[in-house]
């Protein structure tokens, strides 16, 4: 076969789709990366019918917990407090009973979230002293098992506090050592009670261990503020702009205008970036505010119905909704923006460079019966196909793999 022939025959042709619901075309498909997209003239060869719908680009899942949801399960009560201290408690209780952490249960909801179009996800996956690193590398095969369809960065997450309990230090270096992506990092001043002290160990094993960092940071008001500051003193410090992340921060929404301009200039310098879920009870992230420094946000679904919370569905479109109503979003633009939040403009919390419906990127892509993305924001129809790096892995919202 001379090599031309060679060529074309492993090109493949997703045809007549509407990307973001423009003109059709036809998305031209290579070794797992889109290659080109010509408009749709009917007269190409077909590989894949997209029968004129919709295509969106795979989710990103930027803030996600995939080694300790119940999904698939009967129905699990929550009998803890209503507290961060009554929810770690909660759920060192009974994660046993339930498989946590263990393959079966993360195959559940990865498999989930790629029905629904999620095709790269952050996860935090617990690291503690009862479990070790254990969750790691459950998780790694949960992900081998669905043959790289869910591309993952994994982020060694000390969910019990850091150096509250001797070892958990250990335990995270030994993680980014053992190639974790991020190491996280929880409530310094709230958990820890020493906000310098856990910040200081998590910038050092960063800088030894060349690893990004992902903090949870509930603390609200002035307090949570003021680790923001220290964060991005050290971000500026160690060299680590462009790794470091700050989750839900809570604090940046609550505090006065002129300390939340002070915060975000502050991210936007030191390279720091935030990740929300979406909150409906907090103060929403001032999201306008942050994208207009270029301060990078995404959109994570959180813990899935887990033993911190029974909700959760992992559809990404559901959550980009629920982030356009929470941020007061009206407009197309806006509503567009929401997706985009949750598509292409999360490619650097899984550590690309390009995400989306264009040449050179993975070719991940999800189509919907809808009439354009504001459309399907609102609706969140069955994902009729998904693509993840080439290969349909669902139709007509049944998994294929
Ligand atoms: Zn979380």
């Amino acid at each position: 076969m001379p090599d031309s022939a060679a060529r074309s025959a492993a090109t493949r042709v997703l045809s007549n789709v509407r990307p973001w619901g423009g003109a059709p075309a036809d998305i031209l498909i290579r070794d797992g990366h889109i290659i080109g997209i010509r408009p749709y003239d009917g007269l190409s060869a077909i590989d894949i019918d997209g029968a004129g719908l919709l295509a969106l680009p795979g989710f990103i899942n930027a803030h996600a917990h995939v080694d300790k949801s119940w999904w698939g399960q009967p129905w699990v009560s929550y009998g803890g407090q209503a507290t961060t201290e009554g929810r770690i408690a909660h759920e060192r209780e009974h994660r046993e009973r339930l498989g946590i952490p263990g393959v079966e249960v993360t195959l559940a909801v990865l498999r989930e979230s790629l029905r629904t179009g999620t095709t790269a996800i952050r996860t935090h996956v617990d690291v503690d002293l009862g479990i070790g690193v254990r969750g790691i590398e459950v998780v790694r095969e949960g992900l081998a098992q669905l043959g790289g369809a869910i591309d993952a960065q994994i982020v060694a997450f000390p969910q019990d506090g850091v150096l509250r309990r001797p070892g958990v230090v250990e335990l995270l270096d030994l993680a980014a050592r053992e190639g974790a992506d991020y190491i996280g990092g929880l409530d310094p001043a709230g958990i820890d009670r020493d906000p310098v002290g856990q910040l200081d160990a998590l910038f050092g094993i960063a800088e030894n261990r060349g690893v990004g960092i992902d903090i949870h940071l509930h603390d609200a008001g002035e307090l949570g503020a003021f680790q923001m500051e220290l964060i991005a003193d050290r971000a500026r410090r160690t060299g680590l702009a462009g790794r470091v992340n700050v989750a839900h921060g809570f604090a940046i929404g609550e505090v006065a205008a002129s300390r939340r301009a002070e915060i975000i200039a502050q991210f936007a310098e030191a390279g720091v970036s935030m990740t929300t879920v979406a909150p409906v009870r907090p103060a929403p992230l001032p999201l306008r505010a942050l994208r207009d420094a270029g301060v990078p946000v995404g959109l994570g679904t959180d813990g899935i119905r887990d033993l911190w919370t029974p909700y959760g569905t992992g559809d990404m479109l559901d959550l980009a909704r629920l982030l356009a109503q929470v941020s007061g979003f009206r407009y197309d633009e806006e509503l567009r923006e929401a997706i985009e939040i949750g598509t292409s403009e999360g490619r650097s919390f899984v550590g690309r460079t390009q995400h989306g419906l264009a040449e050179g990127a993975r070719a991940d892509i999800v189509l919907v019966d809808a009439e354009n993305p504001q459309d399907a924001l609102m609706r969140a129809p069955e994902r009729s196909l998904v693509m993840a790096a080439g290969r349909v892995v669902v139709r007509d919202g049944q998994i294929l793999i």
